[in-house]
């Protein structure tokens, strides 16, 4: 973990002495810049000076003012000039320096994010590998019944499936992160396909009861990738949170002009305080640490229902567990296309 906090923090350590020589640059460009100005004025002043006295010396007292007024008209010229060559410049530098601020900022924020996102999926993916290894060495090392056996394979198959999905989870997060996640939206009808997304998942739970309230001929324009993985997800949740003999919901329903699709469990809950947090990355409600997770199936879902204008709502369900409610905006027109 040490060794992962060094790689984090060493980057920053070079960015902010980049940073420092370039105000030091900056400063020191200032400095001869006002310098050179200042000589240039006490330059100008003495030759001045030294005119004034020239056509006092031999100029007769008409032309000598004659002369002078022409000297000041000269002066004041130069110091329109020099003013504005010198606004000019300041400008210049002052806009370079934010625009390399921003640059600067930019480029950290961005190592920042990686680090972080290095940082958590490094301490993701060592507990499953963790897990599988123990598994393998109390085979290699002990003399285990067939029972046990047949145990230890099963959850090291856990594990490997675990570090599949993490892998997937973790390579779909990335690509939001980088903006490479384009949705390519078809209008389909919703009802049936979101039947057909709950039957296939369910044959992967044929222990779970599944009840669907879904209305005939709902349509929209969706993603449908996007919504694989958000019906995958939602019901992949309410099935790891609640006890098996508990019946999870999926609805579709027309809402006014919104299309709203829920997925209701009688499982653990989510307290009021949890609520925004768990769409975050990587994160898992302290009540859940126990299970095993991803802490990415809720982040992918946020995004994917984000990217197709709708919202989010989780609500506590009665007597127990949550709903997770999900708005699109549409127009009823649709389902007449
Ligand atoms: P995970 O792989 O950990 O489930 P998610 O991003 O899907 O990652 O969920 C984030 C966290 O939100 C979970 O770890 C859990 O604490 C909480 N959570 C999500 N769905 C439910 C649910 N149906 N019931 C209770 N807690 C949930």
């Amino acid at each position: 973990m040490d060794s992962d906090l060094e790689a984090v923090k060493k980057p920053k350590k070079k960015r902010s002495g980049a940073l420092f020589t370039f105000y030091v640059l900056v400063i020191y460009v200032a400095v001869q810049f006002f310098w050179w100005s200042y000589l240039m004025v006490d330059q100008s002043h003495e030759i001045y000076a030294r005119k004034m006295e020239l056509i006092s010396a031999y100029s007769s007292p008409e032309q000598s003012k004659v002369k002078k007024e022409l000297l000041n008209k000269e002066m004041v010229k130069k110091w329109y000039m020099v003013a504005g060559e010198g606004t000019v410049f300041l400008s210049i530098l002052v806009l370079g320096v934010l625009m390399v601020r921003r640059s600067f900022r930019k480029e950290s924020e961005l190592a920042t994010k990686q680090n972080t996102f290095l940082h958590s999926i490094t301490h993701e993916f060592k507990s499953p590998i963790a897990s599988l290894r123990l598994q393998l060495e109390t085979m290699q090392k002990r003399n285990l019944n067939l029972a046990q056996q047949e145990k230890a394979l099963v959850n090291a198959i856990d594990d490997t499936e675990r570090l599949d999905i993490l892998i997937e989870k973790t390579l779909m997060a990335a690509r939001i992160d980088n903006g490479e996640l384009p949705m390519h939206v078809e209008f389909m009808n919703l009802s049936e396909k979101l039947k057909e997304l709950v039957d296939q998942i369910g044959r992967s739970y044929p222990n779970r009861n599944i009840v669907t309230n879904i209305q005939n001929d709902v349509f929209l324009h969706i993603d449908p990738w996007a919504l694989n993985s958000i019906v995958a997800n939602l019901m992949e949740n309410a099935f790891l949170y609640s006890p098996q003999e508990k019946t999870v919901v999926v609805g579709l329903k027309w809402e006014g002009n919104f299309v709203q699709l829920s997925v209701k469990d009688q499982g653990l809950g989510i307290v009021d305080k949890e609520k925004e947090n768990i769409f975050r990355k990587f994160y898992r409600a302290d009540s859940t640490k126990g299970y095993k997770g991803t802490g990415l199936g809720l982040f992918l879902v946020d995004y994917f229902v984000k990217a197709h204008q709708g919202t989010i709502v989780v609500k506590n369900n009665v007597p127990e567990g949550s709903i997770f409610e999900l708005s699109f905006p549409t127009t009823r027109t649709d389902a007449h296309r």
